[in-house]
């Protein structure tokens, strides 16, 4: 248990708690605004003015493509490089502290089947103590909650030795290229908090995922004289059964002191494209998904089993044996990425949690791929995930966050921001 909050920290608490209300229309604003990857400009511009609002140094710019070139694991599918801003915030310090950088991503995932939904998608309706729609949890509530916690210290006259940063960053949900030009544009800090939806977790350690396409090919026939064509569906599922196989045996021989979810190395194939005709045997099918990978586990070595079971199963199978399946890893390939649970940023995170909600957080890791690992890959500088709301419903219909987390996140953000970098005399 740290020591109770100090007269400034109560100050900075007090002043937070003034300006929740204000935050919460900030993240409306923002869920109103449909940023959904490839569009992120629609929002920027109101992410700008939040930070310049806070007396910030903000830097806007266009992330050019040429910068990407020897960094194709972190590029999917992508859309052009066109109105999608990053934006950067900073509040310098007096000198002498530990820097900061906040970092959440703007762009959201599609609303998907509207029907689905019983709020409008990008209505931000606020309703029983929770605010909903596309974003609000993945991650727009978070990230204004961080800012929120910025202003609040502002407006309480503190004074921080280290620098405060803020980074709204596009392409999250593609791979990771905003928070990529954010680091190569040397945008960085001693520390990084990312305030994505850990439910008021402190994540040190995040699981990874590898995406692929598998394509099986069969031969087309009439349907009426089925049995003289190769359905390449019929030939997918010895694949798909020898895959799940795979990952029940990972879960049942892999383990990590900071994951204990009942699955740690998800596989799932999200996309399944095959047939042209209901009358016709369907020749083609392509299979895209992602593949699970714990922090610790080498990328090459978990590609290598994923590789010997995919082509192991299609030798059991005669047709497979002669038209072996076709293996692409493609787009952004996450890495994994872990901190020391005892790192001085986690312990700084932990502090502040439980000053403000009087008990010690639950430590965990992620097995959903974010960010982080672009700081401690590709920049070596620790970064740490923690953020209010629940990501269960982070890319699901009616997604939604509640109130009392953002509130109780905004908290922990003020005095962690305060006791990282340090208050100036
Ligand atoms: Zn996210």
């Amino acid at each position: 248990m740290q020591t109770p909050a100090s007269l400034v920290e109560q100050r900075v608490l007090d002043a937070v708690d003034l300006a929740f209300e204000s935050t919460v229309a900030h993240i409306q604003d923002a869920v109103r605004r449909p940023s959904v990857t490839g569009q992120e400009g629609v929002v920027q511009d109101l992410m700008a003015d939040l930070l310049r609002a806070l007396g910030m140094t903000v830097d806007v710019w266009e992330p050019p493509h040429a910068d990407f070139a020897q960094y194709p694991e972190f590029i999917a599918e992508e859309p052009p490089f066109v109105d999608r801003p990053d934006v950067v915030g900073i509040w310098k310090g007096t000198g002498g502290g530990r820097s900061l950088a906040i970092n959440g991503h703007i762009d959201v995932v599609p609303a998907g089947d509207e029907a689905a939904w019983r709020v409008p998608p990008f209505g931000a309706i606020r309703q029983d103590g929770r605010i909903y729609g596309r974003g609000a949890v993945d991650m727009k509530g978070g990230l204004i909650a961080a800012i929120g916690a910025v202003g609040a210290i502002r407006a309480a006259g503190v004074r921080l030795r280290g620098d405060v940063m803020v980074q709204c960053v596009i392409g999250e949900e593609s791979g990771g290229v905003g928070t990529l030009a954010a680091i190569l544009r040397g945008h960085l800090a001693d520390g990084v908090l990312i305030p994505e939806p850990t439910g008021l977790a402190l994540s040190p350690a995040q699981g990874g995922c590898l995406m692929f396409r598998i394509t099986v090919h069969g031969r087309s026939a009439h349907a009426a004289m089925r049995t003289e064509g190769e359905s390449a569906l019929e030939h997918w599922y010895p694949l798909h059964r020898a895959l799940l196989d795979l990952e029940a045996e990972r879960n049942r021989t892999l383990t990590h002191p900071l994951f204990h979810q009942p699955n740690i190395v998800p596989f799932n194939v999200g996309r399944l494209e095959t047939g042209n005709w209901p009358s016709s045997v369907p020749d083609t099918l392509v299979a895209s998904g992602r593949f699970g990978v714990l922090p610790g586990e080498e990328m090459d070595a978990v590609r290598l089993t994923f590789e010997q079971t995919l082509f192991a199963a299609a030798k059991r199978d005669p047709w497979l044996r002669e038209h072996p399946p076709v293996l692409e890893w493609y787009g952004a390939q996450f890495g994994t990425a872990e901190i020391a649970p005892t790192h001085p940023l986690v312990e700084t995170v932990r502090g502040a949690f439980t000053a403000v909600t009087g008990h010690e957080p639950a430590v965990e890791g992620v097995t959903w791929g974010s960010d982080m690992r672009l700081f401690t890959e590709i920049a070596h500088v620790p970064a740490i995930l923690f953020g209010p709301g629940d990501v269960r419903w982070a890319h699901y219909p009616n997604e939604y966050i509640e109130e009392s987390e953002l509130h109780t996140a905004m908290r922990v953000d003020a005095l962690a921001i305060l006791r990282w970098c340090g208050i100036a005399e």
